[in-house]
């Protein structure tokens, strides 16, 4: 009886590539979420259900933007959902050339897509502005949820017309919770310092896995996110983000990784182009 021995490992193997994964926040319901990471705050998500979620996509200017997307964003495939936690240049990024492409709405704060649609940088009907505390359904089974970030927003433009740079205010940066079709929650936090309602937003909210900036100067560092995650957020796993990218992000994630040591919080720790799934 030789298919037994082979079953078994088949099994055991099976195991053991789950837990190589080490991918044990997979939601009830089945299914999977695969996360690419673009580097800085911009992630493709793709849902169990198969829908591609882009947040923040800062690729053809972005310093750590892997081979294709820095300079074919087709190469996103065909995106169903579009974020934008804020308006500075490293997450705005190409959200509008990305909307135009896939004919599809840029989700943001409401502030922010006013000036993009005044300006003439977004049309009208490719823009959705909603804010803090609202949710949208913005594809089938997809649920996001605007939450608070402690943060800014500037939109920059060179103006065609004057070919001179102009700052326009772009509302209030917010970070977003977003639930899968099999009720997986992601907390991208946008860009952030601490404040005490992640404790809230956490128990409230109840993600599953959240994505954290470590780089410091704009947002928390390496320490402060530590404390974040540790005494407010207390998440099943995290993944850090917004550093390694220019030199006003100093933070590293091996700083990130010794303030972690001993939590019982999955830290996953990711290289721009890398693909990981829960
Ligand atoms: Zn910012």
């Amino acid at each position: 009886m030789k298919f037994i021995p082979l079953l078994k490992f088949s099994l055991a193997a099976a195991v053991g590539a789950l837990l190589a994964l080490g991918s044990p926040a997979q939601a009830e319901g089945g299914g999977k979420t695969e996360l690419l990471w673009l580097g800085q705050a911009s992630f493709r998500i793709k849902s169990p259900g198969g829908k591609i979620i882009v947040i923040d996509p800062w690729l053809s200017g972005g310093p750590k933007t892997p081979a294709p997307y820095k300079t074919d964003l087709s190469a996103l495939g065909k995106v169903d959902v579009l974020l934008v936690t804020h308006a500075h240049v490293d997450h705005i990024g190409d959200a509008p050339a990305i909307a135009k492409l896939n004919d599809i709405k840029l989700y943001g704060p409401a502030d922010m897509v006013t000036p993009l649609i005044t300006l003439g940088i977004l049309p009208a009907d490719h823009g959705h502005r909603f804010n803090k505390g609202g949710t949208v359904k913005p594809a089938p089974g997809i649920k996001v949820t605007a939450v608070r970030a402690d943060h800014s927003s500037l939109l920059v433009w060179k103006n065609p017309a004057t070919d001179k740079m102009e700052s326009h205010p772009a509302g209030e940066a917010m970070g977003y919770i977003i639930e899968m079709e099999n009720g997986f929650k992601i907390w991208h936090m946008g860009d952030t310092g601490l404040f005490s309602d992640m404790k809230f937003i956490s128990e409230y909210y109840k993600p599953d896995l959240v994505l954290v900036p470590i780089g410091g100067n704009f947002t928390m560092g390496p320490e402060d996110a530590a404390y974040a995650a540790r005494t407010l957020i207390k998440p099943k796993s995290m993944i850090p983000m917004h550093y390694n990218s220019n030199p006003l992000t100093p933070g590293t994630l091996a700083e990130f990784q010794t303030a972690m040591k001993g939590s019982s919080i999955k830290v996953v720790p990711m290289t721009e182009g890398q693909t990981v799934s829960f």
